[in-house]
């Protein structure tokens, strides 16, 4: 068959694309630069401008539904699903459709490319069905979650572990390949589940406990016997540091897998990066291993889907589109700094502006921005301090530092970086926006060097949101003492929620998170309190007045019963 055809075809299809980007408000400029990727890479159109991050896979996904006339099954859907509704559906492998819940006695099934429409209604027509449309992710989500049933593999595989050791009671070299294989898929159940950090620890009692943090909660998911736990430790230091150096000091290292299990993991080592953590108590048998789990195309967030209040959603992106000055994000290990960050940069146009970045590691890859990363062997601010230097030799408009740790000569490069034709993005681990202040000028950098960079600091957390199917009023946060600490509030009616639980989210009474937050923008009486050298709590008055404060944003969730009074209290400590 002659290739004629199907290059035509490929070319009018793509050609319908470059008018749907448009109509999607998707710049020229940029349809160009996606069309100059596609013919270079040999990708689709649709493709390269989601991987170019031009538009978000939900975005598309809306369009295509709207032009299939499909209902939209968003990626928050997912969070909506009852699990029971999909129990005893089988998906034996991937195929690009999954299940996902039941309507009005109709069995959902989400598909992303509507060419897939029809094969998805002939797989599952024993059912009635209603096709949705979901992004890609979406459905990979929901067959990760709901159908590749990775948790009961590395149950069998532990299983089948303790019985060769009853078996053949010796405990020689010959099952560390079963080792690696249940450390496989521990850590591809974890990156399946949307673990982000998995926890291996030993008890007094000598059980190694396997927990995962999802979602910023501790679950504890498995517990080992002491032999399986103390070969997968031994496993894990001999192929990333030695026993003698852990013996001196914690290791840090990049890892994928133990021995050579990459081809059989591919679908995870080719999407995630994993940093590991070695500890040692006073013994070989008391180490211990905390695997962060990077995941490097996760969604990254619609800056405006992630919720910030109208005013400081402004503040934020004028900061976006100026060319020079410092803006910080604080906040602790967890609280969304990072996503927050490449959601803000993400509004600067990356075919105008050169966006360089520092990070240590690279959390999410963007292919429109040059991303450097510092190796975890050398120190963290030499290896800065290098890639900055080299960094802006290439003359960049933007630049992103990581984190700016204790480090006086790369704290003074990155301001002087922001008052030189720069605007500069870093984070800090402050807990609230004006201590920044304090912390750099602790780290060395003078009042009037910060004074004359900074534009804002902005400071947030994570609180959980009550499951909408279970969360009941809550009496306790109901009194008259609790309305009128709240009372500074200007309308808002005391309606207080709290947490039950049902099979819908998992018995915690919470489904998914929320950003609270509390923004110090530098306006020219804030620039001369920190010229002046005034305290963070003085700084605070006045730029992050009591009503704009981080327990104010909670407390107006809690007011609504979007977030309980207990989980507020969790996350963040009312003002004093
Ligand atoms: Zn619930």
């Amino acid at each position: 068959m002659s290739a004629l055809p199907q290059i035509l075809r490929r070319e009018s299809a793509a050609a319908g694309m470059d008018e749907r980007l448009r109509r999607l408000g998707v710049r020229e400029s940029h349809i160009r630069a996606a069309l100059q990727f596609a013919a270079a890479t040999g990708t689709s159109l649709t493709r390269t401008v989601l991987d170019l991050g031009l538009i978000s896979a939900e975005t598309m996904a809306q369009a295509l539904a709207a032009e299939n006339g499909r209902a939209f099954f968003s990626q928050r859907d997912v969070e909506a699903i009852d699990p029971q509704q999909l129990e005893g559906l089988q998906v034996a492998a991937f195929a690009g459709y999954v299940p996902a819940g039941r309507l009005d006695g109709r069995l959902r099934v989400a598909v992303s490319e509507p060419e897939k429409i029809l094969e998805a209604q002939t797989a599952w027509q024993a059912h009635r069905v209603e096709v949705v449309i979901a992004s890609a992710r979406t459905i990979e989500t929901l067959y990760r979650r709901y159908f590749a049933r990775t948790e009961q593999a590395f149950r069998d595989a532990v299983a089948r572990w303790e019985a060769n050791q009853r078996l053949h009671r010796s405990a020689d070299a010959a099952d560390s390949g079963d080792v690696e294989w249940i450390y496989g898929r521990l850590i591809r159940h974890a990156c399946y589940a949307g673990a982000s950090d998995i926890f291996l620890h030993k008890t007094l009692a000598g059980v190694g406990k396997v927990k995962l943090h999802i979602n910023g909660v501790g679950h504890l998911f498995a517990a080992l016997r002491e032999e399986l736990f103390d070969k997968v430790l031994n496993k894990l230091v001999s192929e990333n540091s030695s026993a003698d150096a852990l013996a001196r000091a914690p290791q840090e290292a990049n890892v994928g897998l133990i021995g050579g299990l990459r081809e059989e993991f591919s679908d995870i080592t080719e999407r995630y990066g994993f940093r590991l953590q070695l500890n040692q108590g006073r013994s070989q048998g008391e180490r211990e291993a905390v695997v962060r789990v990077l995941d490097r195309q996760a969604e990254q967030a619609d800056f405006h889907a992630l919720g910030f209040d109208e005013s400081v959603e402004q503040t934020l992106l004028q900061y976006s589109q100026s060319s020079t000055g410092l803006v910080v994000v604080c906040g602790p290990t967890g609280s969304g700094k990072t996503t927050t960050l490449y959601a803000m940069m993400k509004k600067i146009d990356p075919i105008e502006r050169s966006i360089r970045t520092i990070e240590k590691p690279i959390e999410y890859r963007n292919s429109m921005w040059h991303q450097m990363e510092v190796p975890p062997d050398v120190s963290e601010g030499e290896g800065v301090r290098i890639m900055l230097n080299a960094t802006l030799r290439m003359a960049p408009h933007v630049i992103l530092i990581g984190e700016i740790r204790e480090d006086v000569e790369v704290a003074n490069r990155v301001i002087s970086a922001a008052f030189t034709g720069h605007l500069v993005y870093t984070t800090l681990h402050v807990t609230e926006a004006a201590l920044a202040v304090t912390r750099l000028r602790h780290i060395g950098v003078s009042s009037e060097n910060l004074a004359a960079a900074l534009k804002g600091v902005l400071a947030q957390r994570l609180v959980q949101v009550l499951c909408a199917d279970c969360s009941a009023a809550d009496e306790r946060a109901d009194t008259a003492a609790e309305k009128r600490r709240a009372a500074f509030l200007a309308d808002v009616e005391w309606r207080p929620r709290r947490a039950t639980g049902c099979a819908r989210c998992a018995w915690t009474g919470y489904r998914g998170r929320r950003i609270i937050h509390e923004l110090l923008d530098v306006d020219r009486e804030v620039r001369e309190l920190i010229e002046r050298g005034a305290s963070a709590r003085e700084i605070a008055r006045v730029g992050v007045p009591r009503a704009r404060s981080m327990w104010a944003c909670g407390l107006r969730l809690v007011a609504r019963g979007v977030t309980s009074l207990d989980e507020l209290r969790r996350v963040a400590d009312p003002p004093d």
